[in-house]
């Protein structure tokens, strides 16, 4: 095994990664073990101006630091072309967005990285914006006023000094984004899933689509449609603080119970071509029914889309009737 740095060596304390954990997070805990530095790691395996670690530095994770190089490498962000686009691999789920990942700017919850000692993977995830279970928006700014970054001197200890476990969250988890971030981490999978509690239960027409089509279905709904038309782009293409984030969940569920109600569903006629885009890259079967029956409920009549599944159930067989 070759790496660019000869300080690429197997260091004295090492660990494997957990099942849940985020990759720049693991590293991050193994330099401090190790009385490494973010940014000598980042020299090492990058640039010393790097604010995360490349996907290709697994390999050498794992060598320095005991952790299954495979493991590494999912629960890092991987970019790349892909018919045209720049997609995101991370957690062995695709996202087509680069919004829907955090990377550079990590996010976290203080009780859990006080509490479990790891950064979680699904903070990594954009509209990941609540603790599921401190029932907390994350923070993704220290009390100093710093942004929170994987430069940091420690997973717990922000460059100024302060104890990221001392930083309370200032906003309690709203109900409707409690439910998004709950379907978030059961999509996401085993790592990441708990019971789904009775308060999601209606997200439940969610339950077999990809991450990618479930978040690119809670941002459109989470945004007015005009939005797009007056100029407003840039709210649309960057990355949101966390309790932006969560207002966009909560608008989300709220829309999502509203069509699920049935009450004067044509309200929600604006976000149509919306969700056409979406069902049009949607990949999945099950992506493609979910978007048709959604169409089908909030147009009079449905457009003809073009990958609409002609062996598959009746349009609006996925909400119960
Ligand atoms: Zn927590
Ligand atoms: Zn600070």
């Amino acid at each position: 095994m070759k790496f660019a740095h000869n300080d690429t060596f197997p260091y004295p304390f090492v660990d494997e990664i957990f099942h849940d954990e985020d990759g720049v997070g693991y590293a991050l805990r193994m330099a401090q073990a190790n009385a490494l530095s973010f940014h000598q790691l980042a020299t090492f395996l990058a640039s010393p101006g790097h604010c995360y670690l490349p996907y290709c530095s697994a390999p050498a994770l794992g060598f320095m630091f005991g952790g299954t190089p495979e493991f590494i490498a999912r629960a890092l962000v991987r970019r790349h072309f892909e018919a045209g686009i720049t997609v995101a691999d991370f957690a062995e789920h695709r996202f087509s967005r680069p919004k829907h990942v955090r990377q550079s700017r990590p996010q976290i919850c203080p009780f859990c990285l006080l509490e479990r000692g790891h950064a979680r993977a699904s903070w990594s995830v954009t509209m990941m914006c609540c603790c599921t279970e401190h029932k907390v928006c994350l923070i993704d700014q220290c009390a100093c006023g710093r942004s929170i970054s994987w430069r940091r001197r420690s997973l717990l200890v922000c460059e100024c000094g302060r104890s990221l476990g001392d930083t309370t969250p200032v906003h309690l988890a709203t109900k409707g984004a409690l439910a998004i971030c709950s379907q978030i981490e059961y999509l996401l999978g085993p790592a990441h899933f708990r019971l789904h509690s009775s308060l999601d239960s209606d997200l439940a027409i969610f339950d077999d689509v990809s991450v990618d089509t479930f978040l690119r279905v809670v941002w459109a709904l989470g945004h007015s449609p005009c939005q797009s038309r007056r100029g407003t782009q840039h709210i649309l293409h960057a990355i949101p603080t966390p309790s932006e984030a969560m207002l966009t969940a909560d608008e989300a569920y709220n829309r999502i119970k509203h069509l699920l109600s049935r009450r004067n569903v044509a309200s929600l006629h604006r976000w149509t071509h919306q969700l056409i885009s979406i069902h049009e890259e949607a990949v999945t079967l099950p992506d493609q029914r979910l978007l048709s029956s959604i169409l089908a409920r909030i147009t009079p009549r449905p457009p003809v889309a073009r990958r609409i599944d002609r062996n598959g159930p009746v349009q609006s067989s996925l909400f119960e009737e």
